[in-house]
């Protein structure tokens, strides 16, 4: 889809994936490309036909900047760069992440493991060569050619960028701003409808809400007519759908004080109790569960940081009880 006279929007599937496709957006004068899709023969396909009519090929990507490193925007990297002389650019923390990831790799299933009891997810023992036999080995670390820092003003040929670090739904999330044409390009940050799932492990050491809360305010005032996300569908009401977001997470917030209210609660037993907006807690499999249990986990640390809750490690376990 044609989105200004030299930026296209491209639409690449992603088959067993609800979201359905991720966006990547070309832009055919300086040979940008932001977000690639997948990495999946269909999906390379896609992207090959859709800037052929736009007539462009491979060849012509010359810069790649994925607005983060999860698979769906990372996917056909290595694909465009077996085939082009592109470059790569990404923020600062997604050298440091991937140095960490290839760190912690082999330990995954046993920290999943650690993080599923100490989140009072019960005994799980009985899947644990299931759980191992899903680690694969550690994806080898992209190449990143080009290190962005928050606020840079990227210039590539003719077009200047503004870049916002803005660390939440994945450390690295990077949104950049074309001022020229009141157009953000918003990532997994900023979605229309559906709210960035914001996790926290046992492994991470930081506050990712309050992380992603600070990153809503950095892009919340920019003079933005369009917002051309990663899924869903382009929108134009970013401050309102920013507000949107801070109250979700607000009310996120004030359930799991309520659910601290009456005595002490794991990780788990807090999950059960929010209303979630998929599908309720019971109906939940095992893995949608953890997915939920970590985002808990993150609200739950962003309250204990701000002194609303208290958290108590017994013999392994995590509790919270109100202050
Ligand atoms: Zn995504």
């Amino acid at each position: 889809m044609k989105i200004t006279d030299d930026v296209f929007q491209f639409k690449i599937p992603m088959r067993f994936n609800p979201l359905g496709y991720t966006f990547c957006y070309f832009f055919s004068d300086s040979g940008i490309i932001i977000d690639t899709g997948i990495k999946a023969r269909d999906a390379y396909d896609a992207l090959e036909k859709q800037l052929s009519e736009v007539n462009a090929k491979i060849t012509d990507i010359k810069h790649i900047i994925p607005t983060h490193f999860h698979g769906d925007h990372i996917g056909l990297v290595e694909y465009i760069r077996s085939k082009s002389d592109a470059i790569v650019f990404a923020h600062r923390s997604a050298v440091e992440k991937q140095k960490e990831e290839q760190k912690i790799w082999k330990d995954i299933p046993r920290l999943t493991i650690d993080e599923i009891n100490m989140m009072g997810g019960g005994d799980i023992t009985q899947i644990f060569g299931r759980l191992e036999s899903t680690i694969r080995p550690p994806p080898d670390p992209l190449k990143i050619d080009n290190i962005l820092e928050d606020n840079q003003i990227l210039r590539l040929g003719d077009k200047k960028l503004n870049v916002y670090w803005t660390p939440g739904h994945a450390r690295e999330h990077i949104c950049l701003y074309d001022a020229e044409t009141r157009i953000l390009f918003s990532g997994d940050h900023v979605l229309p409808k559906i709210t960035s799932h914001v996790a926290m492990h046992i492994w991470g050491e930081r506050d990712p809400l309050n992380d992603y809360l600070t990153s809503l305010q950095k892009v919340r005032d920019l003079p933005v007519d369009l917002v051309l996300p990663g899924h869903e569908y382009n929108f134009s009401n970013l401050a309102e759908r920013i507000e949107q977001l801070i109250i979700h997470h607000k009310v996120r917030c004030e359930e799991i004080i309520d659910a601290t209210r009456k005595g002490e609660k794991t990780i788990y037993q807090i999950s059960s109790r929010v209303s979630w907006d998929s599908r309720p807690w019971p109906q939940m499999d095992f893995w949608t569960k953890r997915m939920a249990a970590t985002e808990t986990y993150a609200h739950l640390v962003y309250l204990r940081n701000k002194n609303e809750i208290i958290e108590n490690n017994k013999e392994g376990v995590l509790y919270y009880k109100l202050t």
